[in-house]
């Protein structure tokens, strides 16, 4: 008899995925190994099931996992991040499973590493330069042009991403920034990384997202998101995501041409990617700037605004072209969907969310999550690491779903004290 597939999740603490992998594990009849940090005291009652690993160590991830394997074979490893990612290529390799290489992982991850690479690969990116919080800033101030982006290499979901416009600024934000990067918490994650800073060109211009999954390095791009509002800073906290695009079909192109340009310059070969890119707009052209791409598919709950085919998730798309199955066939649904990451209005504890039926009956709203639990101490952006929660919508056209995004979104009313 053949024995059900087994697949190895490697799910950070922070997640909001584990449900959704779980979910499309189940109605795929594929055994799910969870691998995580946290060791579980149900790993005692489910030694077959569950695996803790240090996902910053992925020699000892490795050895753990190739002792697992010899008792419980596993047929894929599938990360749900960046950080994992480098982890699950370095199991794979040992395993001898489709993987990226890990050198391609830790460019994927690392800001600078990923630039160095889109620039030796000629592929479009904000010029940029390297420093360390411990520099001085004043001296680094003068020869600059702005504005510009300040950011850490090793964080997400735009923590620490600052944009400034003068000397000025750049000293004060500088100084932060060290500050940030030199908290506790951050430490073991950024290891010697924590305290490089990535100084870029500000890219103006529209913004978009392209989801899309790799097969021996060949990009099949699943959806492109725009994102209506205006990512202009100080801060880069991400709001509306929209599918279809709503950007001639020549733009769209060359995004998706971009972006696999951008994997092939990263080695990026095998599984998800997320990309994010910047128009430029030149004499009336708007030509793509990566501004990001990583081998993971995209975060928080946004991956519910996709179905392909007949109802597929993204997370089963993903398990699926784990194990080796085709999934070229599988287009995204007709009509148009999107989700707002609800903003984060500003720092306190949020004690109620009030109007959530009135959001949910918008026409078009399909879901809203709030993920952020009452009595939470809500952190704003620029340091700010979780999401309040998600507006999820379904419509027609896509700016029928901007609308009633916007709309359940004034609906809701939050009490952050
Ligand atoms: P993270 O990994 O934290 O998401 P990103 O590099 O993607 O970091 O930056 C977050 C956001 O900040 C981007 O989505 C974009 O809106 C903005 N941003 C980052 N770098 C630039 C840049 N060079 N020019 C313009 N905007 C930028
Ligand atoms: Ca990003």
């Amino acid at each position: 008899m053949s024995r059900r597939e087994r697949v190895l999740l490697l799910l950070p603490t922070s997640t909001y995925r584990t449900r959704d992998f779980l979910d499309a594990a189940e109605s795929l009849g594929v055994e799910v190994v969870v691998g995580s940090e946290e060791a579980s005291t149900l790993e005692s009652f489910q030694p077959d099931r569950l695996l803790t690993l240090d996902f910053l160590d992925p020699e000892s991830a490795t050895a753990l996992a190739r002792e697992f394997h010899a008792r419980h074979p596993l047929d894929a490893v599938v990360p749900v991040d960046e950080e994992t990612a480098v982890v699950a290529a370095a199991i794979s390799e040992s395993l001898g499973l489709p993987h990226n290489s890990s050198e391609a992982t830790v460019r994927a991850r690392l800001k600078h590493r990923m630039r160095e690479a889109l620039a030796a690969g000629g592929v479009p990116h904000p010029s940029f330069s390297v420093a360390r919080t411990s520099d001085d800033p004043r001296l680094l101030a003068r020869g600059l042009t702005y504005p510009l982006v300040l950011k850490p290499v090793f964080l997400s979901g735009s923590r620490g991403v600052v944009r400034v416009d003068d000397q000025e600024g750049f000293v004060r934000w500088f100084k932060w920034l060290s500050g940030f990067l030199s908290n506790s918490e951050l430490r073991p994650r950024g290891g010697e990384d924590r305290g490089v800073v990535l100084i870029e060109e500000y890219i103006d211009g529209r913004e978009v997202a392209l989801e899309g999954l790799l097969s021996k390095g060949r990009l099949h791009p699943l959806a492109l998101f725009d994102k209506p509002d205006p990512l202009v800073g100080p801060f880069f906290e991400e709001t509306i995501y929209v599918t279809p695009s709503r950007l001639p079909e020549a733009t769209q192109k060359e995004i998706a041409r971009v972006s696999a340009e951008a994997a092939r310059a990263i080695g990026l070969r095998h599984g998800p990617i997320h990309a994010e890119l910047r128009l430029r707009k030149l004499n009336e052209e708007e030509t793509p700037v990566v501004i990001e791409i990583a081998g993971r598919s995209i975060g928080g709950l946004c991956s519910r605004t996709l179905r392909f085919g007949l109802g597929i998730s993204l997370e089963e798309l993903i398990l699926r072209h784990a194990l080796g199955r085709g999934v070229e066939d599988l287009d995204r649904e007709a009509g148009a969907s999107g989700v707002m990451m609800i903003p984060i209005p500003k720092g306190g504890k949020l004690e109620a969310v009030r109007g959530i039926d009135e959001a949910r009956a918008v026409p078009g709203i399909e879901e809203i999550t709030i993920t952020a639990h009452l009595g939470k101490t809500l952190v704003p952006l620029p340091e700010g690491s979780s999401y309040l929660g998600f507006i999820f919508a379904r419509a027609g056209d896509p700016e029928s779903v901007e609308k009633a995004l916007r709309a359940a979104h004034a609906r809701l009313e939050l009490d952050i004290v």
